[in-house]
């Protein structure tokens, strides 16, 4: 299959979101990462989106709609601390775990009775969503435990040949996936991913947030998954990666005692001054970490490191969003000095 490259024209959008109402899987930009899109009531496509994946059938897609009232149409119970959430943080980075109706296919839900539903910022996104006049089944465009793409050049890296189109939106703004809550009580929700609507900005409308632990820890033999994508390793780059919980002059310390032909370091910016060894810096603040997260771990494959040491991200706000995917980039590996 010859998979088109759209811009961000007018015209091409249309002819995105054309293809997606016709049965056809469409690489396409969101405000997290980019997104493998289908018509989320279409077995046949949302079939297309696991095998280009190569995604296990238990791990559900998350349903996009252009508005929270859409929700009503694809569940069969919408709680009123959902609607809360919604005026505060719909459109945005923010996926609801609802009670899911006979619309959404088992297919869809990875066989379960939820459905996972997010209104995107993407103002492209918003617009195919709209003009194919489908719920958009779109989970990260990448192959399955790679890292997640943050622009359409990873998509096509990954997907060139497997899918019909990508297109091409420019780079992605958070650079991590959406924060995936469940209901709990009235007042009080369970986030089973973090994303870039943290605990304490779901703290102002809920009366408590528990972290689920699957987040910061492996998953112990027999134990389920709250959430089924953390069962399964993700977000690695061909590299080992380790990741180092220390201050920046013991990181230091510690590459000078492992350093390598191909050991490679991903520090802060403000780690960078005479940093005499190999290595990438992303960002320093817990949002700018997340914005380049993903790329950088592309990236450290294109050099051929073999071994990538991190230093670990802060776990507070959007910082725990970071460290939950590097835990995960490293096989939860982690050294703490
Ligand atoms: P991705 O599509 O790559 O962004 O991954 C979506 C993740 O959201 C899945 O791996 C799950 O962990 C989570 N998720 C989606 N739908 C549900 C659901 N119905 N129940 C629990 N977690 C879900
Ligand atoms: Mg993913």
């Amino acid at each position: 299959m010859k998979t088109i490259l759209f811009s961000d024209s007018a015209e091409d959008i249309s002819s995105a979101a054309e293809l997606i109402k016709k049965g056809e899987v469409v690489g396409i930009p969101t405000e997290t990462v980019y997104g493998l899109g289908a018509n989320a009531l279409d077995e046949k496509a949302v079939r297309v989106v696991f095998a280009a994946k190569g995604r296990p059938a238990d791990n559900p897609l998350i349903v996009h709609v252009a508005d929270f009232s859409q929700a009503e149409n694809y569940t069969s119970y919408i709680p009123s601390l959902a609607y809360k959430l919604a005026d505060k943080f719909c459109p945005g980075p923010l996926t609801m775990v609802l009670q899911k109706n006979d619309k959404i296919p088992m297919v869809t839900s990875g066989g379960l009775d939820t459905v996972g539903i997010r209104v995107p910022s993407h103002a492209i996104m918003h617009k195919i969503i709209v003009e194919s006049g489908c719920p958009i089944a779109a989970p990260s465009a990448n192959i399955s435990g790679l890292p997640s793409p943050t622009c359409a050049v990873h998509v096509m890296e990954d997907m060139n040949g497997r899918i019909a189109a990508v297109l091409d939106g420019g780079t992605s703004e958070f650079g991590v996936e959406s924060t995936v809550i469940s209901f709990e009580t009235e007042d009080s929700v369970r986030i089973l991913r973090p994303g870039a609507i943290t605990k304490e900005m779901l703290l102002e409308i809920c009366h408590e947030v528990i972290i689920d632990p699957s987040i910061l820890k492996e998953l112990e033999d027999g134990q389920e998954a709250a959430s089924p994508g953390m069962k399964y390793k993700h977000y690695s780059p061909k590299a080992n990666v380790i990741m180092v919980e220390s201050s920046s002059a013991d990181f230091r310390r510690f590459i000078s005692e492992n350093d390598g032909e191909k050991v490679y370091s991903l520090i802060y910016n403000s780690d960078e001054k005479d940093f005499p060894y190999n290595y990438m810096t992303y960002g320093e603040t817990p949002l700018e970490q997340a914005h380049w997260i993903f790329q950088r771990l592309r990236e450290l494959d294109s050099v051929g490191a073999e071994t990538v040491y991190v230093r670990a991200p802060i776990k507070e706000g959007v910082g725990l969003a970071v460290y939950n995917r590097l835990i995960r980039a490293a096989g939860f590996e982690v050294i703490r000095i």
